[in-house]
């Protein structure tokens, strides 16, 4: 079949008026300055970035692109695991990204597999790649690979070197290996979520997840629901309040899942993200000693929240690579779909909701990456904003590809209402979408009590 020369309503590309003919004949020394390159936005984007994290972001793609594409649909569709019984093609994908290094970029080469040169930049500007990137395929084998660096994140950000050099290069290494050693991160209690999050609602609460002062360490009574990949994690860092001590207390523990009295009580059964599973753990008296507090006692809080404020920004890259996957799946099928003897593409309805999911899409790619490239330090307004900001938007531009798709969208095959339900959980994680806009003002606290008038 020959190509159809141009859309309806547009000159074909090489005519004189069009784009791409327009500036032929001005002077050669004006010609590049107004010719565009004719490429896409993804390579466009990429070429702003600097070289190292250009580099990153390719092999995010095509990591993504070699090893969740495939598997994307089917193992969304599987039945739902039980604790322990990880499905093979997930067993197998963990292997191969422990093998690439995509569990252990979080630290530079030879320690982990983050190039040198990537370090020179913030370490959530990458991370943000990393989830747009791998969001973009398939959200739910995304969070299995990245919910990992989760529990990680609190043992870095308590300075922690011994427990770095305790616990995480040796997992690191066994990752490289083939043999992969996935950590989770534990606040969620199951009559705390907001209020493990944000300071105001902690602040009235008795913590259900409390650690007893025993000989030579403490010992652990509670549960935490909604961890993810707390099914298979190896090392969790777990926060839990002292005896008698409100959430001040609160303490980083390195908890691993071979001590005794730990439980995978069960995995959640969820609208989205399934190829990683929710568990809800439990601690009966489990002894922790000494040497896996990560940090001090009573340094939790300030650990959780600091992990929060750089984590956020990898949620916002998962809105945005979930509004470029649904924004893919919408053109595709406006090329492919025939009405009324023409490619939907050619009715400028279809062009103008095309338009608004690219544009949607660039925006909160834009704002995240602007807020990113200066987080040397995480500051929580930014990542706030930019993690329901993004999310949001994503969600809209996902409802705005099921529009155009019709009844299409609706059928598991067309891969957009996967993208919808795997999409509306970044809006409720790491902080509903409310919880942090009131991050937001949090931060402007100071500010606005300083202008608030007294008669
Ligand atoms: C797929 C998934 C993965 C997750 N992974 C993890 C994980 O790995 N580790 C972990 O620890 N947790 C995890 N969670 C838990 C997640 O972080 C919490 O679900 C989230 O913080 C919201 O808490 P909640 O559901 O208990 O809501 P609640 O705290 O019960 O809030 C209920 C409603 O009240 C609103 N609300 C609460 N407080 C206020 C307030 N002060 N002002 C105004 N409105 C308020 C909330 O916005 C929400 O709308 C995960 C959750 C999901 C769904």
């Amino acid at each position: 079949m020959n190509q159809q020369p141009h859309l309806n309503g547009y000159l074909s590309p090489d005519h004189p008026l069009s784009p791409r003919g327009l500036f032929a004949d001005l002077p050669a020394g004006i010609r590049p300055v107004v010719t565009p390159k004719l490429t896409t936005i993804w390579e466009q984007d990429t070429a702003t970035l600097p070289p190292a994290l250009a580099k990153t972001r390719r092999w995010y793609r095509s990591f993504a692109e070699r090893e969740l594409r495939h598997g994307a649909l089917s193992i969304d569709a599987a039945p739902h695991p039980e604790p322990g019984k990880i499905p093979p093609s997930l067993a197998a994908l963990l292997k191969t990204a422990g093998r690439e290094g995509m569990l252990t970029d979080l630290l530079p080469r030879p320690l982990g597999s983050a190039s040198l040169g990537s370090y020179r930049y913030p370490l959530v500007w990458a991370q943000a790649l990393r989830t747009e990137e791998l969001g973009r395929v398939c959200a739910g084998q995304m969070l299995l690979l990245s919910a990992h660096s989760l529990g990680v994140i609190p043992i870095a950000f308590a300075g922690d070197l011994g427990a770095m050099r305790r616990f995480v290069l040796p997992a690191y290494r066994q990752s490289l290996a083939g043999d992969p050693h996935i950590f989770a991160f534990a606040i969620t209690e199951p009559s705390a979520g907001s209020d493990a999050e944000e300071g105001h609602g902690a602040s009235g609460r008795r913590p259900g997840t409390v650690a007893k002062r025993v000989d030579g360490g403490w010992s652990l009574q509670g549960r935490k629901v909604f961890i993810s990949g707390g099914d298979i994690a190896k090392s969790i860092t777990v926060f839990a309040a002292l005896e008698n001590e409100g959430i001040e207390s609160w303490t980083c523990f390195l908890v691993t899942s071979d001590m005794p009295g730990f439980e995978v009580v069960r995995n959640e059964l969820k609208m989205g993200m399934r190829a990683s599973a929710a568990a809800e753990i439990a601690f009966h008296d489990v002894f922790v000693p000494d040497d896996h507090v990560i940090g001090k006692p009573r340094q939790g809080w300030a650990i959780n929240r600091a992990t929060l404020n750089a984590s956020r920004y990898a949620v916002a890259g998962m809105g945005v690579g979930l509004a470029q996957g649904a924004t893919e799946a919408a053109i595709d099928f406006a090329c492919r779909t025939q009405l009324a003897g023409k490619a939907l593409v050619n009715f400028q309805e279809v062009q103008l909701q095309i338009a608004n999911m690219i544009t949607e899409t660039s925006a909160i790619r834009g704002m995240l990456w602007q807020a990113a490239r200066k987080a040397y330090v995480a500051r929580q307004d930014r990542s706030s904003m930019c993690k329901f900001h993004c999310t949001d938007r994503a969600v809209r531009v996902v409802e705005m590809a099921l529009e155009l798709m019709g009844n299409h969208g609706t059928l598991h095959d067309s891969g957009a209402e996967k993208i919808y339900r795997d999409a509306r959980l970044t809006q409720i994680f790491e902080g509903t979408n409310q919880i942090n806009r009131l991050a937001v003002i949090e931060d402007q606290q100071e500010q606005l009590l300083a202008r608030i008038e007294h008669n």
